[in-house]
């Protein structure tokens, strides 16, 4: 990988032998690796031990999850906030869990839909729970660095499955509790993610 980030460099117009970019093509690799992780990371080793059978049924929320994801379009970063909530039927996942679920599915290329999905679909798959809500909030720089006009870089996802879909009063309370950030005059048309940057080259 460093070679092609040397030529990259090069490509770029720059001298990729001077003093501040000679280490670049080793840094770049190690950031490009860990930010991209996520392909090399087991669900089940990070869940692993921390899934309790309780009985509980009220509703479960983490909010405010920071993560870091790349635009796989342009490979550049979007980040924000991730809300993430389920109702039990059994199990639960130890909370401090949620955030590295996020990791695994934020540190890869990705759009934000997709990232939104996977968080939801396997919280279904690994505790079966009455419902699971994600709501994913971000800023993506391919579109607020490249001065995309007409385009809001803040974009909103959401994943309601179970009681969160069927439920409007569910839905409601867990809207409510995390107070979404889009609620804010001059957010309020944020785009659909991922939507925003398709269809340019
Ligand atoms: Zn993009």
């Amino acid at each position: 990988m460093q070679d092609l980030i040397r030529e990259l460099l090069i490509q770029l117009g720059e001298d990729p032998d001077r003093e501040g970019l000679a280490r670049t093509p080793r840094r770049v690799e190690q950031a490009f690796r860990f930010l991209t992780s996520g392909y090399h990371a087991d669900v089940d080793a990070v869940l692993n031990d921390a899934l309790f059978t309780v009985d509980y049924s009220e509703m479960v929320i983490v909010k405010d999850i920071d993560f870091y994801s790349l635009c796989e379009h342009h490979l550049l970063p979007f980040f924000g906030k991730c809300h993430v909530a389920y109702i039990p039927r059994k199990q639960v996942i130890g909370l401090s869990k949620i955030p590295r679920l996020v990791d695994v599915f934020a540190r890869r290329l990705q759009v934000q839909e997709r990232l939104t999905n996977q968080i939801a679909d396997t919280i279904r798959e690994k505790i079966a729970p009455l419902g699971v809500a994600v709501v994913m909030e971000a800023t993506h720089l391919c579109m607020s660095m490249r001065g995309v006009e007409k385009q809001n870089s803040f974009a909103v996802t959401s994943a309601m499955l179970g009681a969160f879909r069927n439920n409007a009063r569910t839905r409601m309370e867990f809207l409510e509790l995390i107070k979404l950030r889009s609620a804010v005059p001059g957010l309020r048309d944020a785009a659909p993610a991922g939507l925003a940057c398709v269809g340019e080259d």
